[in-house]
């Protein structure tokens, strides 16, 4: 099932070049008071929303994909973690460019493990970019991104996939410079996770899956997630060692080599296998 968020907070179920506004199956989340749970209530439910999903769908209002604007389909993550260089290419032209690329924050991925992305600074494609500092450095990288289903705290990575409620692409958009990861790539709209969110059942190997990322038109980023350092499994087990995680949270995988700059008015397309293709359109800062 690929579900996505669109327009003014209407919830859809993709089926090919269609979008059916099922948003009437939300009211299977049951309302909530203060204070809220620390997850995504959509993910939370899957089971219970998945088959609200069924029923709306039979009468529910078709649009055409294309002209929606898309939202992140992951609404209310409560934390979005990622993976510095977990691909060995981006190792290697990350450690051939220091003056780009702060020399004391590229190690090895098993040494220096992960970081956190704020929440605020999750947007859906169709909301585009705003360059945060336009005379800085800004670049792109295409990351699988993972959607956790339920609680997990100390997972071996034997079990890890138990723990997977489904995919997304993400673009880890990154200023570059010497302060912490976390502050550089935390800005407003510099997570994208898009184009919609695809359950895990549709997906049967996420480690092997081309991924893909052009700035108008011309190809960027190539790559498989089969070249993942630390594949999928091996992360959970990872970020789950030091923390838990809740249903909704994101895990971003890594990015591959060939990351670059974007400016104002560049045009982002990023595609993943099994998942679909997503535009971005990179804006002037409070444009
Ligand atoms: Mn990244």
């Amino acid at each position: 099932m690929k579900l996505c968020r669109f327009g003014d907070n209407r919830f859809g179920l993709v089926r090919d070049d269609k979008v059916l506004d099922v948003s009437g199956a939300l009211a299977a989340l049951g309302h909530h008071a203060y204070p809220l749970p620390n997850y995504d209530l959509a993910v939370a439910n899957l089971d219970t929303l998945r088959m609200a999903v069924e029923a709306a769908a039979g009468s529910a209002h078709a649009h055409p994909l294309k002209g929606l604007t898309l939202l992140s389909p992951i609404a209310n993550p409560g934390k979005i973690v990622a993976a510095p260089v977990n691909y060995q290419k981006h190792f290697d032209e990350a450690t051939a460019e220091p003056e780009t690329f702060s020399r004391a924050q590229v190690r090895k991925i098993q040494e220096i493990g992960l970081f956190l992305k704020a929440s605020s600074s999750l947007v859906g494609p169709g909301e585009g970019l705003a360059l945060r500092f336009p005379t800085r450095r800004t670049d792109h990288e295409v990351e699988l991104a993972v959607v956790i289903g339920r609680i997990a705290d100390r997972v071996p990575a034997s079990q890890a996939f138990d723990y997977i409620a489904g995919y997304a692409i993400g673009l880890d958009m990154t200023t570059r410079g010497v302060e912490e990861r976390s502050l550089r790539k935390s800005s407003d709209g510099y997570s994208v996770l898009g184009p919609w969110f695809v359950t895990a059942d549709e997906i049967a190997n996420p480690g092997n899956l081309d991924l893909e990322l052009l700035v108008n038109g011309e190809r960027r980023q190539s790559a498989n997630t089969r070249d993942l350092i630390l594949d999928i499994p091996a992360l959970i087990e990872f970020a789950s060692s030091f923390y838990t995680l809740h249903p909704g949270d994101i895990l971003m995988t890594g990015t591959p080599e060939g990351v670059g700059p974007v400016q104002t008015g560049d045009v982002i397309t990023a595609t993943i296998q099994g998942i679909g293709s997503m535009e971005v359109r990179v804006r002037a800062p409070d444009a």
